[in-house]
């Protein structure tokens, strides 16, 4: 069975005849991760075999990326590795859901039919960061180490001063 990663196809079909995909999708056919990015450059590279596995209709997944995310503390572009590696079961409903056993992840199928574009746009969102940022030895780590949100600039900057900061400083004079 020759299939594409971007086409939906039923998941009895794909269990039952153990269907396996390798596949290597542009970041930017995938809905929402490349919602969440705001560079799209990239590929998700992996590979899908889909079996049924303790009663439950699965798909073993690798996927890799690099997407480029924005470092939160200085604000610039960073690759972040994404390397996923998980069983995940299909089901159709929340009832379903529940019965999922530890350890395997669960994907909510809609119309008893899936593509494999829609599990690695679901992986991949999944291992984004919430707040990325560069590793704590970066240089941008040792930037605001050593200027944590007082400019390097000597003072006598007038026209940037805050009228209400003078007046505290004053205050603390006293
Ligand atoms: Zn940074």
């Amino acid at each position: 069975m020759s299939l594409g990663w971007s086409r939906r196809a039923p998941v009895d079909t794909l269990v039952g005849t153990e269907t396996a995909i390798d596949f290597t999708i542009p970041v930017a056919e995938l809905p929402r991760v490349s919602h969440e990015l705001t560079n799209h450059e990239g590929d998700a590279k992996g590979r899908v075999r889909f079996s049924r596995q303790q009663g439950h209709a699965v798909a073993d997944l690798e996927v890799s990326a690099q997407p480029e995310v924005v470092c939160q503390r200085c604000m610039q572009p960073m690759r972040w590795p994404v390397k996923v590696n998980s069983r995940v079961a299909l089901v159709s409903d929340y009832d379903a859901a529940d019965r999922v056993p530890d350890g395997m992840e669960v994907f909510l199928v809609e119309g008893d039919s899936v593509s494999v574009r829609d599990l690695v746009d679901e992986e991949v969102l999944l291992a984004l960061p919430h707040v990325p940022r560069h590793d704590e030895d970066s240089e941008c780590a040792r930037q605001e180490v050593q200027s944590p949100g007082q400019p390097d600039e000597p003072d006598d900057e007038p026209d940037t001063q805050k009228p209400f900061a003078q007046l505290g400083e004053l205050l603390k004079r006293k």
